[in-house]
């Protein structure tokens, strides 16, 4: 017998408001583009997986029957998730307190320690090793680097954590990886950013060859691990063209000739420029549909409620 499941999402003032003029956007100002799936390029094989995604916001996903990658079909137009960057994203995102900023900035500095500590183990990062951090937002992650003696440098296109972190004293430029400017980094990070790019692949072809690439993106098929209860539809967030795993992002990767050397299913990894990688493109649909349709059988979320925050932090009940 299935059990119903009743559960209360809560959320700030900040949160709240900032969701009430998205959910008013999508529904007047922004509008939508079909497009074909971003890692194979197929356009017509695929199935709908999700009408709408974490706070109920009625965007669609897809699963692409060709590759197996999870994607929003249709998707907002490029401008629209410029002005939401700008705007509601980085308060429903990280508005669990009054100070955005200055929690964003301790998340993300605590981030680049663990992630300094994880290379330095690994044996991946050399000392003179010059960093590059895409969609950093305010910094704090470079801040880490910096704390261990290696230049660090941010792209972000968020204005407001650009200014934000270039008071902080960080180096941050608001903008994207084509603005890198002379700068040559040794690694690149890409920290819960690649999931947001309309076109992944053109933004492969940007990155420094050279370069040791580092993505970190919340992968599908570690809901059950890292993802609050199983619950599929508040693992989709708005701003996710695409939501990989690890043999979907290795899909995409391959196309522009990156190898994957290290890889989990949280979908971390560390990637090589490799002119002779000629790995194929390895059908992921078969597994992430069976682990999606899994997800959905855990709970029940017609019943979503959104509650005054009277905690300022996030509590998900069940009855
Ligand atoms: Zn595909």
């Amino acid at each position: 017998m299935k059990m119903k499941r009743d559960y209360t999402l809560r959320m700030t003032e900040v949160q709240k408001k900032a969701l009430e003029s998205l959910l008013y956007k999508v529904k007047h100002e922004y509008r939508f583009v079909y497009m074909g799936c971003p890692v194979c390029g197929n356009d017509n094989e695929y199935i709908v997986v999700a009408t709408e995604t974490r706070y109920r916001v009625p965007i669609t996903n897809v699963l692409c029957k060709t590759c197996g990658l999870l994607y929003t079909n249709p998707r907002l137009r490029e401008k629209d998730f410029f002005d939401t960057y700008n705007t509601e994203y980085p308060k429903i995102f990280r508005g669990w307190r009054e100070d955005v900023m200055g929690h964003t900035w301790k998340a993300l500095n605590d981030l680049g320690e663990s992630e300094y500590e994880m290379f330095r183990k690994m044996k991946l990062i050399s000392p003179d090793d010059k960093i590059l951090c895409v969609g950093c937002a305010n910094g704090g992650l470079l801040n880490a680097f910096e704390k261990h003696n290696h230049e660090a440098r941010g792209i972000e296109i968020d204005a407001s954590a650009v200014l934000d972190g270039i008071r902080r004293g960080v180096k941050l430029t608001c903008g994207t990886i084509k603005d890198i400017g002379s700068y040559e980094p040794d690694i690149v990070i890409y920290n819960d950013c690649m999931e947001h790019l309309v076109d992944p692949l053109q933004e492969l072809r940007n990155i420094p060859k050279n370069a040791m690439l580092f993505i970190r993106t919340a992968g599908l098929r570690a809901i059950h691990e890292n993802w609050l209860h199983c619950k599929f539809d508040y693992f989709l967030q708005y701003p996710h063209v695409t939501n990989f795993t690890a043999p979907t992002i290795a899909n995409l990767l391959a196309k522009e000739n990156w190898k994957w050397r290290y890889m989990n299913s949280f979908v971390t990894g560390v990637f090589y420029f490799d002119e002779y990688c000629n790995i194929g493109v390895q059908n992921d649909f078969a597994d992430s549909y069976r682990y999606i349709q899994a997800c959905k059988e855990v709970v029940d979320y017609d019943n979503l409620l959104l509650f005054e925050n009277k905690g300022g932090k996030t509590n998900i009940k069940y009855k």
